[in-house]
């Protein structure tokens, strides 16, 4: 039995699994994947005090780090789904089921789809969701970033150092990004826009992507243009499935909590991008951690 479970390793339930075992709680981390979450699929922070920049994979490290010294347990595991049974909570995994007073739900947002013909077919074939990931096998090259927020302006950015262009396509006029990433794009000489567009088609051959069709929102005008390859920020997700059935959820999927992360089920408590809230950064996300590894300590101490 467990004080307390969290599942998802990125930097909220990291900091959450900190609190909560300095707090001299048995915790477990579950974690699909590599510690780190989002964090491991971006080049360059440098919104996270502390550090001038850091790259996402030595910032994940570095959080990772202290865990093993206090006992966090980390257990590998992709969470199905999880049971209320009042005092005692069950966290199902593929292969096994944990117990535990409480839980912390933590397992982030994931890249949206963009949801237009050639997506699927040519994903992983010059479509890709990771610019840390894929971009060096796309040098020289033509490539175009789908959106305006600050993931595809700041990995825009970052494919210029492999690619020959980037052009970004964005269905409105102006830029969602932060000012900082906007002024350093628009001041990049391999960085071309595509305003009041959206992508209908992603075209290929047998092997891979060789360019979209575009429609302009506001003319209609229909254009094709050719690329190596097709990198998507369009938003993301959240990645709630597996409590889809507590009702702790909003439509969309995001988790509703209070100010101290608790959900409406007494003892789950959510951290980080899945929860509904206005700002998913790092710096929230370890915020959010925080709150709740204090928050299952009260709530144990409340049970006694
Ligand atoms: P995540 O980082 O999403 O971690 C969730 C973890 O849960 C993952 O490791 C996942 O594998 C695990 N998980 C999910 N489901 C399951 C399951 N069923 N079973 C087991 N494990 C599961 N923010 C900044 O502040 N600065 C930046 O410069 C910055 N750059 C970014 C660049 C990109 C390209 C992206 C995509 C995001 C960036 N962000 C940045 C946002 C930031 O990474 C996120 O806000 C942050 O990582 C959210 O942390 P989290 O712990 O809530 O979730
Ligand atoms: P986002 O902020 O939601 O931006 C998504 C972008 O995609 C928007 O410009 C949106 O257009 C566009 N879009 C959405 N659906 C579309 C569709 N169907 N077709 C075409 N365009 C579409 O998502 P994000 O950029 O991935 O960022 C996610 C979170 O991570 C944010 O909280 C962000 O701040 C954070 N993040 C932070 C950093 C950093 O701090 N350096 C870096 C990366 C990410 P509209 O603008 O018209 O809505």
């Amino acid at each position: 039995m467990y004080d307390t479970l969290i599942i998802g390793s990125g930097p909220a339930g990291m900091t959450a699994g900190l609190y909560a075992a300095r707090a001299n709680l048995k915790v477990g981390i579950i974690e699909q994947g590599a510690p780190g979450g989002q964090m491991n699929n971006t080049s360059e922070i440098e919104n996270y005090p502390g550090y001038d920049h850091i790259s996402g994979p030595e910032l994940s490290m570095k959080m990772h780090a202290p865990l093993e010294k206090f006992g966090v347990e980390n257990i590998y595991g992709i969470v199905k789904s999880i049971e209320d049974a009042g005092k005692i909570k069950r966290v199902i995994t593929e292969d096994a089921t944990y117990e535990a007073k409480t839980i912390i739900l933590a397992t982030g947002a994931k890249n949206r789809a963009l949801g237009v013909a050639g997506e699927e077919e040519f994903t992983s074939r010059g479509v890709s969701y990771c610019a840390v990931c894929d971009g060096a096998f796309f040098r020289n090259q033509d490539l175009l970033v789908v959106g305006g927020g600050d993931s595809a302006v700041e990995e825009a950015g970052y494919l210029t150092q492999f690619a020959k262009s980037v052009t970004i396509i964005h269905r409105r006029d102006e830029l969602r990004a932060q000012k900082i990433l906007q002024d350093r794009a628009f001041a990049n000489e391999k960085i071309k826009f595509i305003w009041d567009s959206v992508v209908k088609e992603i075209k290929g051959n047998d092997i891979k992507v060789s360019g979209v069709t575009v429609e302009n929102v506001k003319t209609g005008e229909i254009s094709e243009h050719e690329f190596g390859g097709i990198f998507i920020y369009v938003g993301v997700d959240p990645v709630s499935k597996m409590v889809e059935n507590l009702g702790i959820t909003d439509e969309a999927g995001w988790v509703i909590t209070d100010d101290h992360m608790k959900t409406s089920i007494p003892g789950i408590f959510a951290v980080g991008d899945v929860r509904k809230k206005e700002l998913r950064q790092i710096t929230t996300a370890v915020g959010d951690g925080a709150i709740a590894g204090q928050g299952v300590y009260q709530y144990i101490e409340n049970m006694k």
